[in-house]
Order: structure tokens, then sequence, then C-alpha cells
């Protein structure tokens, strides 16, 4: 039947099918037509009810092609009736010219084929059957035709072999629909599992790249931590050299006669003060990674009492460069919570680089101001500055902006890495500011409750 067309063969398929067919049609009118003019004049000829079947065919035809662009679930029923108005306007058309003498039935045969090809063995069958009852009536007609019974016989078995073969067709199609579905459906498998693949061989090469990362870094932590290696040695090796200079001179020589053992002895003391601030560095980095937070003594401060005694013992190293340093802070009391020790060891940090890299005439402020939430320090130099592609490292571990063996000042770049990480215990935030030439500003941000889960949290 045309529908199961419809169900197996693509939309555009059966569109083609449905314009072959509307063509054969308009091909059999015309043939029907001409016929009817060449035998116009015979006597069996009835021309007026012969023409009049033609133009209610053609109005038919052209009447069901409009309504089943409105309707095209009518579909399968119109095409059965269609194929019957078919069969029927062929047999008045033949009848009303001459029976088995007008060549009009012929298109009989033209009938069958189409109905076997489109519909299967059943419809043919019994499109074929209806094609044999038109040709057997009109071998009726007078004078009776000898071959009616031949041409009946004949379009059965044109109905049964066209038929059977359009079956065979048709199960080949569908085998065929079937198949493409399964291939449709394979393939469909096929796309998921390339952009499975895809998305894994993504994340694999995510993982690759994070990899690669992880081992760079993990490359130049190692470089930092031979750098860092050389340069504490340095810095433990120049102290040590210098007390153990003096004090071998002393044990040869006795005290010096022009009194100045005085400054022999401060030289000692400082150079021992290096050391200690070294080796406390060291000890406060130590504890803080290793106990974290357990690290923490809080208790309530006040910043200005704070700054004021971390400063002191740093204003003797600054007048002796020449480096004014001046405090600013408010008159009422500066209220936060911290852990003495470690704030103590972050403001002396801030300030000895502050005085390492200011030049001698420089200057240094030391500010605090309170904030709704705590309080904030400030400490700004007119010093040599960072450039902004340091920045973002100098907080790092073990990182130094002049790290080279030949380095001017001296330090071993674990400095700001302490601040930063007695800043994050507290829960505060350390920001800096600079310009190379112009100077730096750091300034920390700590909070004035108790550090703990509900404090704010750090902005490192
Ligand atoms: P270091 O022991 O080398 O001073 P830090 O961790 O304290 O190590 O500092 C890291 C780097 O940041 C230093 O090498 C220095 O170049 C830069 N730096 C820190 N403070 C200042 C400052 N006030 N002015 C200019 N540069 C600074």
């Amino acid at each position: 039947m045309a529908t199961s067309w419809a169900r197996l063969a693509d939309a555009a398929l059966y569109r083609r099918g449905e314009s072959i067919t509307a063509w054969a049609r308009a091909i059999s009118v015309g043939f029907a037509l001409v016929a009817l003019f060449v035998l116009w004049g015979s006597p069996r000829t009835r021309a007026v009810p012969a023409l009049l079947t033609g133009l209610t065919y053609i109005a038919f035809a052209l009447g069901a092609r409009n309504w089943l662009r409105g309707h095209p679930e009518s579909r399968r029923w119109l095409s059965v009736v269609h194929d019957t108005v078919d069969a029927a306007g062929v047999g008045l058309g033949a009848a009303f010219s001459g029976g088995m003498e007008s060549p009009i039935w012929l298109l009989l045969y033209a009938h069958v084929v189409a109905v076997s090809v489109r519909g299967g063995l059943g419809y043919a069958l019994t499109m074929g059957v209806l094609d044999a009852l038109v040709v057997a009536g009109l071998s009726q007609i007078r004078p009776s035709h000898p071959e009616g019974l031949l041409h009946t016989l004949s379009l059965l078995f044109c109905a049964f072999t066209g038929g059977t073969t359009s079956s065979y067709l048709h199960q080949i199609q569908r085998r065929l629909f079937e198949a493409n579905r399964d291939l449709s459906g394979m393939n469909e498998q096929l796309r998921e599992t390339a952009g499975l693949a895809r998305r894994m061989e993504d994340e694999a090469r995510e993982h690759l790249r994070r990899e690669k990362d992880a081992y760079r870094r993990l490359e130049e932590l190692d470089r930092l931590r031979n750098q860092y290696l050389g340069n504490v040695s340095h810095e433990f090796r120049t102290p040590l050299t210098v007390i153990r200079g003096y004090g071998e001179h002393l044990m040869n020589e006795g005290p010096p006669p022009d009194g100045s053992l005085s400054d022999v002895m401060r030289v000692m003391v400082e150079s021992c003060d290096q050391l200690i601030e070294m080796v406390d560095t060291l000890i406060e980095i130590s504890r803080i990674e290793q106990e974290g937070e357990r690290s923490l003594e809080v208790r309530l401060l006040d910043l200005r009492e704070l700054v004021t005694s971390s400063v002191d013992p740093l204003r003797l190293r600054a007048a002796r460069k020449g480096v004014e340093l001046a405090l600013d802070l408010p008159e009422g009391p500066l209220s936060i919570r911290g852990d003495p020790s470690l704030l103590d060891h972050l403001v002396r940090k801030l300030v000895d680089n502050a005085l390492k890299y200011s030049p001698p005439g420089g200057k240094v402020v030391v500010r605090g101001f309170s904030e709704p939430e705590g309080g904030t320090l400030e400490v700004e130099d007119w010093g040599i500055g960072i450039s902004a592609e340091h920045i973002p490292r100098i907080f790092d571990k073990f990182y130094m902006v002049d790290g080279g063996i030949n380095r001017r000042r001296r330090g071993a770049g674990v400095g700001l890495y302490l601040a930063r990480e007695i800043v994050r215990l507290h829960k505060g935030a350390i920001d800096v500011r600079s310009r190379p030439g112009a100077g730096t500003v750091f300034s920390v941000r700590l909070p004035g409750g108790a550090p703990g889960p509900s404090s704010p949290e750090a902005r490192l």
C-alpha cells in the first residue's frame, strides 16, 4: 500500500513516488482524450458521455490533490479511492468509445502495473480483480469481443506477478530500512563513544598540563631552595667571621689600649644579634609550618604599644644608616587581637626591610589606624621600590628580587613569606603598593576579634 512506502521511505523519496503517479495519471488522461478524438466520428462512440467521463475524472483528480494538501492524514484511504476511480474511469471511457475496440481499456494494464508496484501482492490482486471485472464487462458489449477472457486472465496474471515482485521488493526495502536504522543507531553510539574519547583525551591533556606545571613549580622551588641554602650559609658566615676575627684579635693582642674596646664589643654584639634574628626567623617559620593555628597565643593588644616596642631596637640601625624612622599612631588605644611575639616579628620584619631598601637620608614611616573590624598597620618607605613583575612573587618562600650570589643586600628571601604566614594565621590581609625608585607601602589589616572560624577570611 502507499502508506507502507510512506513509512519506509524517507519523505523526499515518497514525494517523488507521488509525483510519478500524478504524471502517469496525467499522461493516461491525455492518451484517453487523444483516443476519444480519433474515435469521435465512429458510430459506436458516444462522444458526449465519454467526454463528460473524462472531464469528471480530471475534476476528481484535481479535487483529490487539493483535498490532500489540507488533509495529509487522509492519504491512505484517498489513495485507495483514487485507484478505484482510475479503474472505473478507464472502464466508462472505454465503454462510451467502443468497448474492447477502444484503445482506452489498454490503460488498465498500466493501472494494474502501477498499483502492484505501489501496494504489494494483496493490494495488486484486489485491484487486479477489479480491472479484470472491468475488462470482462467491456468484452460483453456488443459485438462481444472474443479476446475478453484472455485479457481478463492476463490482467490477473499481471497483478499477481507485479504484486509478488513488488512485495519482494518491499521486503528487501524493509530490511534495508531496518539495517539503515541499526546503522544509524550504531553510528550514534560511535559518535557518543568518540565524544567520550575526546573528553577523556582533553582531561588527560589537562592532567598532563597540570602535572607539567607542578613539575615546573617543583623545579623552581628546588632552585630557590638551593639558592636559599647558599644565601643562608653566607648570612651565617659573615657575622660569624666578624665575631671570630675580633675574638681572635682580643685573645692574641689583649684589649686595645686606646679605649676602643666598647666599639669592638658593640660590633660583636650586633653580629650576634644578626645571627639570633636569623635563627629566630627560621624557628618561627618551622613552628608555624608545623603547628599552624596551634602556634598562636592570642591576646588583646594595643597596636600602638606593639609598634613602639618592636620599632625601638631598630632605631640605632636607622640612625647609623641615616634613615629617619617616624611613627604616626593615633592618640587613643588601637585594639587588636593577636599573638604578641608573632606580631612583633611581623612589624620588625617590615620595618627592617624598609630600612634595608632605603638609601641613606631616606625616611621610613610606620602608621597605625583603627578600622571598623580591627586595625591597620602601614610601613612606608621612599626606597628602591619593587618592579611590577616581582610583586606577585615577593611573598613566596625563598624568593628574592636580587637573589644572585653577588647581591648587594643581605637577606635569605624568607622574611615576607613569614610575614604573610603570620597574617594568614591571624586571618588578616597583607597588601603591597610599590613603584621602582619611588618607594613601597606594606599594609597589614588585622581583625579585632579573636581569630577562629567566625573571623573574616584571610585575603591572601
Ligand atoms: P629578604 O630577606 O631578601 O629581604 P624578604 O622575603 O624579606 O627577603 O623580601 C623578598 C624580596 O622583596 C626582597 O628580596 C626584596 O627585593 C623585596 N622587598 C621586600 N621589602 C622591600 C622594600 N621595603 N623595598 C624594596 N624591596 C623590598
